[in-house]
């Protein structure tokens, strides 16, 4: 990773001078002021540690590029296996005698370097057995007298610890000050990250401890704090300098595990963010390959997972493509604010993977050189975790404050609504008892329609009189009251007369409006709060008279049939007169236990046939004894 504050003029825009059959020439550099990386081909001597001293006795195997795995070299066609160790030695030629400085970064997995035939640094102890050696990372910056003309450089590698040797990044020349500038600035950027990444992780697990409903925080907090501990493992590795004793197994196996346990938390993490999106057996699979590698590292020689490491290198790889596409599925379906959460894991998943291709052995110079500068350092994945983190942090303060607000508003709603909760009651019953008057003028007006209603129900819509339902109603309940009091009780039977005449004549409207005028001269004509005129059928009416002897009602009909013609109605096509006129059969009964009320109507239709056929315009009595003789 470069310093991010920058302040470095290495890797200038200049074509940078590459070592040819082990001699680099750099007499045209003012090295001093410059930072240039021994890259190019050095010379290579397999299985042989040879010193400055003894360098000619060695045998050369060729030239070979370098920084590289030796896992890349070929010798008689055949790779080099990642155990071993060998010397290298390269020649440079400097204009000028004066104090330079090497940085050497991480080498697998123990070195020692002379310039000029002085042992300027070492890592560990070099060895020809795994027993006999010792693995140490101790990434530094070392100086040395530089001549005008020839300068050489011997390194010596051993690698009995990882699965492949050599080193992966320049080894890089120039003044001791801008060497040392170059260090510090990455030291200095990975305790940044380190203490950045700390602070977030025991910040989202204190969040937890005070919210447990929702496991985002754990996982986030728990993945920044591996990722900060990673951090100190990786680049500059100032773990190493800070405890340079420290067990190289256990710091290794620390740092896989930081690797292996990452994926199913960030897993975790996004599924319990936006669980629609992570399906719960993809996690699981995560959570129980992690597991089981991690099991194989805590409890197996560092040689096993170091065989069974770029399995689940593939297995990233596949999860972080999972991760990509459901990222850009939420990115699609916009949901609320995920933009940070989309941006940030895309940086982390990125990051990650480049962090990947960097630590396995697949790099080499056939990359272009901007992919190879991306490469070169192995922190990525700290700065995108970083990234992440700050997105994820501003997404989470943006929701508190959002809640916070919401609790405050709701908040001044409350005690607002506590103040005027008396104005509010009488408000609310003044409200209720207004609007149970207005219920009660409802109902009232419901009554009057309900009243309306039975009116129409019982009455006649063209003459207003009762109709024959509200009779049949009536004449049980007055039958009965002159049974009670043992009076008698009349009915008459009116029918106009040559009706169809009429309305052949004059038509029906003109017919109707003569029903009218005869039903106001019946109703007008009735005096007892108990008679009751019915319209019985089309031009037939009937009214009942309740205590009303034969006398009374023959002298009613008489009435009726003199009214009724002096409404002097003109019809030209009656056979009696040349004016309306009814005929009427009168009956009369005195009600006991062995009558019926039926009989009234039945005796007076049979009297009205009479009145009928006796000439019509006049009223007709039968007597009670008629009613079985045969017509
Ligand atoms: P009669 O003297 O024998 O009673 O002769 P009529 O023509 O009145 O004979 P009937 O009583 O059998 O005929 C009733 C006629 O009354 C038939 C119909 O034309 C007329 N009519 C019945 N209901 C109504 C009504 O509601 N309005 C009008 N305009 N005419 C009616
Ligand atoms: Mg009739
Ligand atoms: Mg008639």
């Amino acid at each position: 990773m470069l310093p991010f504050w920058g302040g470095c003029s290495n890797q200038s825009s200049e074509p940078q001078q590459t070592a040819k059959n082990g001699l680099l020439d750099l007499s045209q550099y003012d090295i001093k002021n410059e930072i240039v990386p021994l890259d190019g081909e050095w010379s290579f001597y397999w299985n042989q540690l040879l010193e400055p001293t003894n360098m000619e006795q060695g045998k050369l195997i060729g030239y070979v590029s370098f920084p590289s795995s030796w896992n890349k070299y070929e010798i008689d066609g055949e790779s080099i296996p990642g155990a071993g160790y060998a010397t290298y030695h390269l020649t440079f030629i400097s204009s000028e005698n004066e104090i330079l400085a090497l940085k050497i970064p991480k080498v697998r997995t123990a070195y020692k370097l002379w310039a000029n035939g002085k042992l300027i640094a070492t890592a560990g102890t070099i060895g020809q057995t795994r027993d006999t050696m010792i693995p140490q990372y101790l990434p530094q910056v070392a100086s040395f007298d530089a001549l005008q003309g020839e300068n050489e450089i011997v390194l010596q590698i051993s690698n009995f610890y990882r699965p492949s040797g050599g080193l992966l990044n320049s080894i890089q020349l120039g003044g001791e000050v801008q060497l040392l500038a170059l260090r510090y600035n990455g030291i200095a950027y990975e305790l940044f990250l380190f203490g950045a990444l700390m602070m977030m992780g025991i910040y989202h697990l204190a969040l937890f401890f005070f919210r447990r409903k929702d496991p985002a925080p754990l996982y986030f907090g728990l993945f920044c704090i591996l990722v900060a501990v990673r951090t100190l493992f990786i680049g500059e590795a100032f773990l190493f300098a800070l405890f340079p004793n420290c067990d190289f197994e256990f710091v290794y196996k620390i740092q896989t595990l930081t690797y292996y346990l990452g994926v199913p938390l960030i897993m975790m993490f996004f599924k319990s963010v936006l669980p629609g999106y992570f399906h719960i057996r993809v996690v699981k699979l995560t959570q129980f390959i992690a597991l089981g590698y991690a099991m194989v590292v805590l409890f197996t020689p560092t040689w096993i997972f170091s065989v069974i490491n770029p399995f689940y290198q593939i297995w990233t790889i596949f999860m972080i493509g999972y991760l990509v596409i459901q990222l850009i599925k939420i990115a699609i379906h916009k949901e609320k604010d995920s933009w940070l959460i989309v941006l940030g894991g895309l940086v982390l998943v990125s990051t990650c993977f480049i962090d990947i291709i960097t630590l396995s052995v697949w790099i080499d110079d056939s990359w272009p050189l901007i992919l190879r500068m991306i490469f070169q350092g192995d922190a990525n994945s700290s700065t995108g975790q970083l990234v992440f983190a700050v997105l994820y942090s501003f997404l989470l303060a943006k929701n508190f404050s959002e809640s916070l607000e919401y609790r405050t508003v709701m908040g001044e709603k409350l005690t607002e609504l506590n103040d005027h909760l008396d104005d509010l009651v009488l408000q609310r019953t003044k409200e209720l008892s207004e609007s149970n008057k207005k219920v009660e003028q409802q109902n009232l007006e419901l009554e009057q329609i309900n009243q309306e209603l039975q009116r129409l129900s019982l009455n006649d819509p063209l003459t207003g009189l009762w109709n024959r339902r509200k009779y049949k109603e009536t004449v049980g309940l007055e039958w009965q009251r002159c049974l009670n009091h043992q009076k008698p009780i009349s009915l008459l039977f009116i029918d106009v007369d040559y009706f169809k005449n009429y309305n052949d004549l004059y038509g029906h409207v003109a017919g109707d409006e003569c029903l009218i005028k005869i039903a106001e001269t019946l109703k007008s004509s009735l005096t007892h709060s108990s008679d009751m005129a019915v319209r019985y059928g089309g031009e037939e009416f009937v009214v009942l008279l309740s205590e009303t002897g034969k006398e009374d009602a023959l002298k009613i009909a008489d009435l009726f049939l003199k009214k009724i013609e002096a409404l002097a109605i003109p019809h030209e096509g009656s056979l009696v007169k040349n004016c309306i006129t009814v005929s009427i059969g009168v009956s009369t009964l005195l009600p006991s236990q062995h009558s019926r009320h039926e009989d009234l109507v039945k005796i007076a239709d049979k009297a009205l046939y009479h009145a009928k056929s006796n000439g019509r315009n006049q009223a007709t009595y039968l007597a009670e004894t008629t009613l079985e003789e045969p017509v």
